[in-house]
């Protein structure tokens, strides 16, 4: 059976499509048969993929609205193991068309089960807000994973997202736990950052990973190429970082060992 994985932050750009690309790759490159699930109409991990629109027939929109299956939907990516659910701007129409449907927040969790025999990792890339979309990958999810930059209000932004977790909990999914907090675009140049990571580590403990993720422009060229940074720079440090981000995910125990040599250089 699969594990399914919400990467849940409703900050913008705080590289959740980023990260949602990059494990999935890297959970792919281990042989772990992977879905990831375009869940934001922005469609940033479809074009991350390099698929044209003319090329996502079938997308999430079709899975939440149509009757379109999980598996009907899903297409092979240039990575081996890992297929996606494309989506385009017409999800953005779903958000207000499930207000309308009954259990409208279990629409993707009924959708996702038959696919769970087909794949061991399921990751959904969430749009940046708390609404239905983002509702309906943490009632499907088994757990999620929160990228957070370290920024200023970095830390509200948690607070409020971990009483949206709280209340899906009670209500929705009592099963959801936190994969844990990713560190994203990190450098140590910046003031801030060595402060926000002490209070997040302060206050989530060993939720937060070990591994951060360093900013990076070989990350950030990646998707303009249409290639995951993985594959288009295996070595860059981003692409180490979300090596070891699967490792820790993979060994479900957070890794305190070698620390790269780019750690200690940022
Ligand atoms: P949205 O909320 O709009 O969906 P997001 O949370 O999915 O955004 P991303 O799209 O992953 O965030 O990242 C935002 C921007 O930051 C993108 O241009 C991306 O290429 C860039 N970026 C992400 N991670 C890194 C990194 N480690 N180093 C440098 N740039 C990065
Ligand atoms: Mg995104």
């Amino acid at each position: 059976m699969s594990k399914i994985i919400a990467i849940v932050n409703q900050k913008g750009g705080v590289g959740k499509t980023t990260t949602a690309i990059n494990l999935a790759t890297a959970l792919a490159a281990v042989d772990k048969k992977t879905l990831l699930i375009d869940l934001d109409p922005q469609g940033n991990a479809s074009t991350g993929f390099g698929i044209t629109l003319e090329n996502r027939e079938f997308t999430s929109y079709d899975v939440i609205i149509d009757n379109v299956s999980v598996a009907g939907a899903a297409v092979p990516t240039l990575v081996p193991n890992l297929d996606i659910v494309t989506s385009t701007v017409d999800l953005s129409g779903a958000e207000l068309e499930l207000v309308a449907i009954p259990g409208r927040e279990s629409v993707l969790k009924n959708k996702i089960k038959e696919a769970k025999a087909k794949y061991e990792y399921i990751l959904i890339d969430c749009p940046p807000s708390l609404g239905l979309l983002t509702l309906n990958a943490l009632v499907a999810a088994d757990s999620v994973l929160i990228p957070m930059q370290c920024e200023f209000f970095a830390l509200e932004g948690l607070s409020h997202l971990l009483q949206t977790l709280d209340l899906v909990k009670a209500n929705l999914n009592p099963d959801l736990s936190i994969s844990g907090i990713v560190l994203t675009m990190y450098d140590r140049r910046n003031r801030l950052t060595e402060q926000v990571e002490r209070d997040v580590r302060d206050y989530m403990g060993d939720k937060v990973y070990e591994t951060v993720i360093p900013r990076s422009v070989r990350m950030s060229e990646a998707p303009s190429h249409g290639k995951p940074a993985l594959i288009y720079d295996f070595r860059s440090p981003g692409s180490q970082a979300y090596i070891l981000l699967a490792k820790e995910i993979l060994n479900k125990r957070r890794i305190r060992i070698e620390q790269p040599e780019w750690r200690k250089a940022v």
